[in-house]
């Protein structure tokens, strides 16, 4: 069908909201966050409710009408762009932005997908509740669009990744049926797990309208310190001492090597270093407290929480586990520390921009959390043979075996990187898949790496996501080029 043919069939569905058809007001919708990808679309969509969005995929399956979903924008592998067909319908759910239900006493929220995930966190702790899933894009991400990632974040140590928080979920399938498994149950044993089908889909099997999440009692107070370990394996070490003197209340625990602070320094305003020196293996810990008891000052003024954790990190001085350590006294301080953690992303890109650093391969890595040092030094090794002058900037959630192991070219290096780059990612892939890790830890496949699912993943389990996707999707309308097909 062409365009014009388009544009008249989707005026005809009379949606609330105007459609978007001229091109210079797609920009937003057709490139992703970092700039790597580009796409064109025919059209935008904004439903306003499911309905809209079940006509529209009933429309789109019968004329075999790509559909991109695309919740803030913000994945970085290229999931939520259209191809550059210019034949795509973008579907946005910025005008989805409903609190369905907030039960205080269930300790639940059913929100539409459209929400932004800061939003939920701003609703919910108003009434001394919490919803652990905590990333940098929290203030632009959507909730449709971190179920279908199956985000993660700072908090998966403690309380899962976006899957665990899930309950229940509304999704409209490709042929527009709509699908109600909106639940507050914990329990709930009838047949197969279909919504956890569709989390970490990346939208190729159906749309997610709505989803019942679960909250958790807000913690009392959080504890920040910020620690400075020498060596992967000491940062490793000092975890398991924090897990088993505080079980169940490290609620983030963040590698933030030398390489990371360097970028961090170069690229955000009036940085505030939270040691005297550029740490060589930091760590930030939130630590959290549910008493009132260790909270509260002693007539000495001392806090029990405070107090115990100093004595934690005397023990690991004494053992040489750690270097250097300061806890966090206010929430200022905590603010400062944690922006330029959530900062990250930003920083690397920036770098990319104003260094001589060129290119960044990024890998979205987990490892069993005991193998990282040896990964490490073997993919350095490995890096350092490939080419000379390659830099890389690694950071993550250490709590949880997830690592950012970025690897940048160098503006003087020989011409060729671009070509090699690819060989550079599967070697160390192959080098991931060695120590039982995983290529892709939190942000998905989407579109840079469809071959590597294809590589690594179990030869079955790839086949029957095939014949899922085939059943749910025969007209391949669901996102294509994402994932898998
Ligand atoms: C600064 C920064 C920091 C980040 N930190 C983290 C992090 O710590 N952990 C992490 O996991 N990720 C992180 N990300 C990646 C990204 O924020 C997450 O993947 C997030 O979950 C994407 O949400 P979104 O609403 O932006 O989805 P989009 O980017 O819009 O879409 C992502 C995928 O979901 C699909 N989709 C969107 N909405 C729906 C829907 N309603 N139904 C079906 N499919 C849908 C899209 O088609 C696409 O495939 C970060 C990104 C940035 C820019």
């Amino acid at each position: 069908m062409n365009n014009t043919c388009l544009e008249i069939k989707i005026k005809s569905l009379n949606l609330k909201h105007n459609p978007i058809f001229t091109k210079k007001d797609h920009i937003k919708y057709v490139q992703d966050w970092r700039g790597q990808y580009k796409g064109d679309a025919a059209a935008i969509l904004k439903p306003i409710n499911t309905n809209e969005v079940s006509s529209i995929l009933k429309l789109a399956n019968e004329n075999k009408i790509a559909v991109v979903p695309q919740g803030g924008n913000t994945s970085l592998c290229g999931a939520a762009t259209p191809d550059s067909s210019g034949t795509s319908i973008v579907i946005s759910f910025e005008k989805m932005n409903k609190v369905r239900q907030f039960n205080k006493e269930s300790q639940t929220i059913t929100v539409e997908s459209g929400v932004i995930l800061s939003h939920i966190h701003d609703v919910v702790e108003k009434e001394n509740l919490f919803f652990p899933l905590s990333l940098g894009a929290q203030g632009s991400c959507m909730i449709g669009g971190n179920l279908s990632t199956n985000a993660g974040g700072v908090n998966v140590l403690k309380y899962g990744n976006t899957r665990e928080l899930c309950l229940g979920l509304e999704i409209v399938l490709p042929n527009g049926k709509i699908m109600n498994l909106i639940s507050e149950l914990k329990k709930d044993n009838t047949g197969y797990d279909l919504k956890n089908l569709f989390i970490g889909a990346e939208g190729t099997l159906g749309i997610i309208t709505a989803a019942t999440l679960k909250l958790f009692q807000l913690p009392k107070m959080i504890t920040t310190l910020f620690v400075e370990a020498n060596e992967i394996s000491n940062a490793v070490k000092l975890l398991n001492t924090f897990k088993s003197h505080f079980p169940d209340r490290i609620e983030s625990f963040e590698l933030m090597p030398k390489s990371f602070w360097e970028v961090a320094k170069n690229n955000i305003d009036n940085i505030v270093m939270p040691l005297e020196k550029i740490p060589e293996m930091g760590v930030l810990i939130d630590v959290s407290s549910f008493s009132k008891n260790e909270i509260t000052p002693n007539e000495n003024g001392e806090i029990q929480i405070i107090k115990s954790i100093e004595n934690v990190l005397e023990e690991c001085f004494e053992v040489n586990l750690i270097s250097d350590a300061t806890i966090c006294i206010n929430e200022n301080q905590k603010r400062a520390l944690w922006s330029i953690r959530e900062a990250a992303a930003e920083s690397e890109k920036k770098e990319l921009e104003n260094s001589n650093l060129i290119k960044c391969l990024k890998h979205d890595i987990s490892l069993p959390v005991e193998s990282i040092e040896n990964f490490h030094k073997e993919a350095q090794i490995m890096i350092t043979n490939f080419l000379p002058n390659l830099k890389t900037i690694y950071f993550g959630h250490l709590g949880d075996g997830n690592l950012h192991y970025n690897v940048f070219g160098n503006g003087s290096l020989p011409d060729g990187f671009d070509g090699k780059s690819l060989e550079l990612t599967k070697e160390l892939y192959k080098i991931v898949h060695n120590y039982n890790g995983s290529f892709s830890a939190e942000h998905g496949i989407g579109q840079l790496k469809k071959d590597s699912l294809k590589t690594h993943k179990d030869e079955v389990a790839y086949s029957i996501m095939g014949i899922i996707k085939n059943q749910l999707d025969p007209q391949g309308i669901m996102n294509p080029g994402k994932v898998m097909f």
